[in-house]
């Protein structure tokens, strides 16, 4: 069943926040991206004609188990359900003639999505690791977050009451780069989750 909506972070990694020149957000910077875009491992992401620079974001998704509405730090880490493996796939030209994240994250296949698994102990054990044709890419800890998980889910049920199912992406690490037709992008969540996927042009 598909998320009731996603909820994701932007620049939530200091090196990640600096390699696009952004500086580091003093309160979290979230937006939303459609449950349409989700596709499964195994599943092509697809280019779309209106952008020639489409990238990867690998990054933690936190599956929310119990409604959250105005929640403290400590409630919202107990209403974590799982973890998954996520890609927040961005046009990135779109991103920045466009002003608003709308359309750059929106796109069908945008949002390649693994299999939830247990979450650890301490998130801050969580690892997430890119790699495009197997060649490592990306590695971040969420205990580099600039605004740890439970923060970042406290301060958005203060926005919107999140819902059992809702998906929380949680920022991406530094080494984004953009993707070609052929290039195969996997997102791991070591001993957690994974996704795999294709990449193809438009028809
Ligand atoms: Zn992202």
């Amino acid at each position: 069943m598909l998320p009731g909506k996603i909820v994701c972070v932007g620049r939530n990694y200091r090196d990640h926040a600096k390699e696009l020149g952004n500086d580091v957000p003093k309160e979290p910077l979230i937006f939303l991206k459609p449950p349409s875009s989700i596709v499964p491992n195994g599943e092509p992401i697809v280019l779309p004609r209106a952008s020639s620079r489409v990238e990867f974001e690998g990054e933690i998704g936190v599956v929310i188990g119990t409604q959250l509405k105005n929640a403290s730090e400590v409630d919202a880490e107990r209403a974590i359900r799982g973890i998954v493996a996520l890609n927040d796939v961005t046009a990135r030209d779109l991103q920045r003639s466009d002003g608003q994240w709308t359309r750059a994250k929106g796109f069908d296949t945008f949002c390649p999505l693994g299999t939830m698994g247990k979450r650890p102990t301490s998130l801050d054990d969580l690892t997430v690791i890119t790699r495009v044709n197997g060649v490592e890419k990306q590695r971040g800890r969420a205990e580099d977050m600039v605004f740890s998980i439970p923060f970042v889910l406290s301060y958005i049920s203060r926005v919107m009451t999140l819902e059992p199912g809702d998906l929380i992406a949680t920022g991406t690490p530094a080494g984004v780069a953009p993707l070609a037709p052929g290039d195969i992008v996997e997102i791991e969540i070591p001993g957690i989750s994974r996704v795999s996927n294709g990449v193809v042009a438009a028809d």
